[in-house]
């Protein structure tokens, strides 16, 4: 029979790390002892004070359709959150919550690109920004930064990359795949570019805000005054409190895209989950302090990944100041042969370490860099070094 596809759906590519991470999933599943380091997932648990804050809102009766673009105390509370983590002044107006910064972003794309348009995104840059472009009729147009640059780009490629069709750029930091973090300087450099450009978008993935490490603060683009009218501050709870499945997600910005965002969303999904709503309000108003104790750890295991990863000829190793990713250039090993299978890109390396390590992990392919692979770091301290262990005897 035949399978009549929208032409949309064949064109879309399916996402990489969740790709993998079914895969790692399935191979577990027939009795092999695989070590996932393939998805960015925290392996803690989410911290007491949320959970209750949720069982309150079940025993409370919390069970009815949310206002679409989310609670009005969530709202407030995210509006307290910008002005006290990042300076931005967001009335409830600006602020749509969704399932899932993944689906903040995604709305954002559906409702400022027209097919044709061209959205600059900056390699590497995380697996699903190019594929919302594409279900968008967009162009996604890649700025190429590489382990040299500490995956960051210049003002100046920035300004290359610009043509009269150029709509959105979409920034992402501390960065997935790479850890990177841009200063706030680099930012204002980024920006003065973009004035000259008064119709370009910003688009500015902060979800691993708090997950930042050796004293480099995390700055938001919107905090540039000139371009706080542009931009859409994206963001949410999975990373840094570990409620990755509750799907929560938010986004501040100009008033008529967040109300373009709340009309996309009425007609596709509604308001998320109210249960989440209600315990999110608790944990965005949580002090930071409250969730440093994941941070630390996570501190604790990029230091020795860092380290054992050196430890192995061909592997180039970043210093990823934020996230919880490494994102090492492995192109030592193109045309090589390691134990007979013969190695020409990453992908072929991520399938030889899955096949031969038993180590997942995601093919720099599909974050735009193909010399790289990421490693996750968000897993136990044994499990990263028996897998680093495996990944050295199996390239040796
Ligand atoms: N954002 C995480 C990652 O990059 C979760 C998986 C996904 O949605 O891509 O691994």
């Amino acid at each position: 029979m035949s399978q009549p596809l929208s032409e949309r759906i064949k064109n879309l590519p399916a996402s990489a790390t969740l790709a993998m991470a079914a895969k790692a999933r399935e191979l577990k599943n027939e009795g092999k002892d695989i070590i996932g380091l393939s998805l960015g997932e925290p392996d803690f648990n989410t911290p007491e004070f949320i959970k209750e804050a949720a069982i309150e809102a079940i025993q409370a009766d919390y069970n009815s359709y949310t206002p679409v673009d989310g609670y009005a105390e969530l709202k407030d509370a995210i509006c307290t959150k910008f002005k006290r983590d990042n300076g931005l002044e967001y009335a409830p107006n600006q602020i749509v919550v969704s399932t899932g910064a993944k689906q903040s972003i995604a709305n954002v794309v559906q409702v400022l690109i027209n097919p044709g348009d061209d959205v600059l995104l900056v390699a590497p840059y995380w697996v699903s920004y190019s594929a919302m472009v594409i279900l968008a009729e967009g162009n996604p147009i890649e700025i190429r930064s590489d382990i040299k640059t500490d995956f960051k780009i210049t003002p100046q490629q920035l300004e290359d990359a610009i043509t009269p069709k150029t709509k959105l750029v979409m920034l992402n930091s501390p960065n997935n795949p790479s850890g990177s973090m841009y200063t706030k300087a680099e930012y204002e450099a980024l920006a003065a570019v973009l004035e000259k450009h008064p119709n370009i978008y910003v688009l500015s993935d902060e979800i691993y805000e708090h997950i930042n490490y050796d004293g480099v603060t995390p700055f938001s683009f919107a905090a540039v005054p000139s371009m706080y009218e542009r931009t859409i501050t994206v963001n949410g709870l999975a990373k840094a409190f570990a409620m990755t499945g509750w799907r929560i997600g938010y986004l501040g910005g100009p008033a008529w895209i967040a109300k373009a965002c709340t009309k996309i969303q009425g007609q596709v999904t509604s308001g998320t989950n109210c249960i989440a709503q209600r315990a999110a309000i608790t944990a965005v108003l949580a002090p930071v302090s409250k969730i440093k104790y994941m941070v630390d750890e996570f501190d604790f295991r990029r230091k020795r990944i860092i380290d054992l990863l050196q430890d192995i000829e061909g592997f180039t190793v970043n210093v990823p100041k934020g996230a919880f990713y490494v994102f090492p250039d492995i192109s030592f090993f193109f045309g090589k042969k390691l134990n007979g299978t013969r190695i020409e890109s990453a992908s072929d390396f991520a399938m030889y370490l899955l096949e031969k390590a038993n180590v997942a992990t995601v093919t720099g392919d599909a974050f735009g860099c193909p010399n790289n692979i990421r490693i996750s770091y968000a897993a136990s301290l044994e499990e990263i070094e028996e897998a680093i262990r495996r990944i050295k005897e199996a390239v040796s």
